[in-house]
């Protein structure tokens, strides 16, 4: 995997492209906006907004005019763009500084996960297979090979969170946020009892692991 790396602060680029070259992604490290857009194409963007030649925006917008490289984007800021300039600009995720680099490193297998997905042609129907689960979003349907499941829609939800990016480790606040609501208070005792049901339903435990002090994932 080849990563583009845009950053024109050093001391930011350099640690990061050890860290990341120590995880096996070969890495390309450019200062300037315009050396960005100069560059051969690569698997994945780093994309940092703030460079001293162009506006990053700019610089997001024409490369996704031109390609379809997933473009991860470093804002400093949170309340420097959001969700819906970032989209339109093409992005498909971004991070804030600072961040960590565990975090990083998450995102971009995530959105190289996703994109990779994507490639091999994302079902128009809604159709989501991993393994031999398939998950129809149009029908809320489910099924283990040929057999169909009946899931409640809580155990409906919280399966196809974790299947949308399989093998992504998601944390029970996450989930708890994602399936239930924004405001949940309740005991978190209900999101073990939902994956419990989920598994004996599945027919196969293993296929939802445990990541223990962390959360749940689905096996990819
Ligand atoms: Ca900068």
């Amino acid at each position: 995997m080849r990563l583009l790396i845009v950053e024109d602060d050093p001391s930011i680029a350099e640690p990061l492209v050890s860290g990341l070259e120590r995880q096996g992604y070969a890495v390309t490290w450019v200062k300037t906006g315009v050396d960005a857009l100069n560059a051969p194409e690569h698997d994945l963007v780093l994309l940092d907004l703030g460079l001293p030649d162009l506006d990053g925006q700019v610089v997001c917008r024409r490369l996704r005019e031109r390609s379809t490289v997933p473009i991860v984007v470093v804002t400093a800021r949170s309340d420097e763009l959001d969700r819906v300039t970032l989209l339109e600009l093409g992005a498909d995720d971004y991070v804030v500084k600072p961040y960590g680099f565990r975090e990083l490193v998450a995102r971009i297998r995530a959105v190289l996960r996703r994109t990779a997905r994507d490639d091999v042609g994302e079902d128009p129907t809604g159709r989501l297979e991993v393994g031999n689960l398939t998950i129809d979003q149009r029908t809320r349907g489910v099924k283990v090979g040929d057999a169909e499941l009946f899931l409640t829609p809580k155990e409906y939800d919280l399966l196809l969170l974790l299947a949308e990016d399989a093998g992504a480790v998601f944390t029970r606040d996450q989930i708890l946020r994602a399936v239930w609501d924004e405001n949940w208070w309740g005991s978190t005792k209900t999101l073990d009892v939902h994956v419990a049901s989920l598994r004996k339903k599945l027919g196969d435990p293993s296929l939802i692991e445990t990541v223990r002090g962390v959360g749940y994932r689905m096996r990819s």
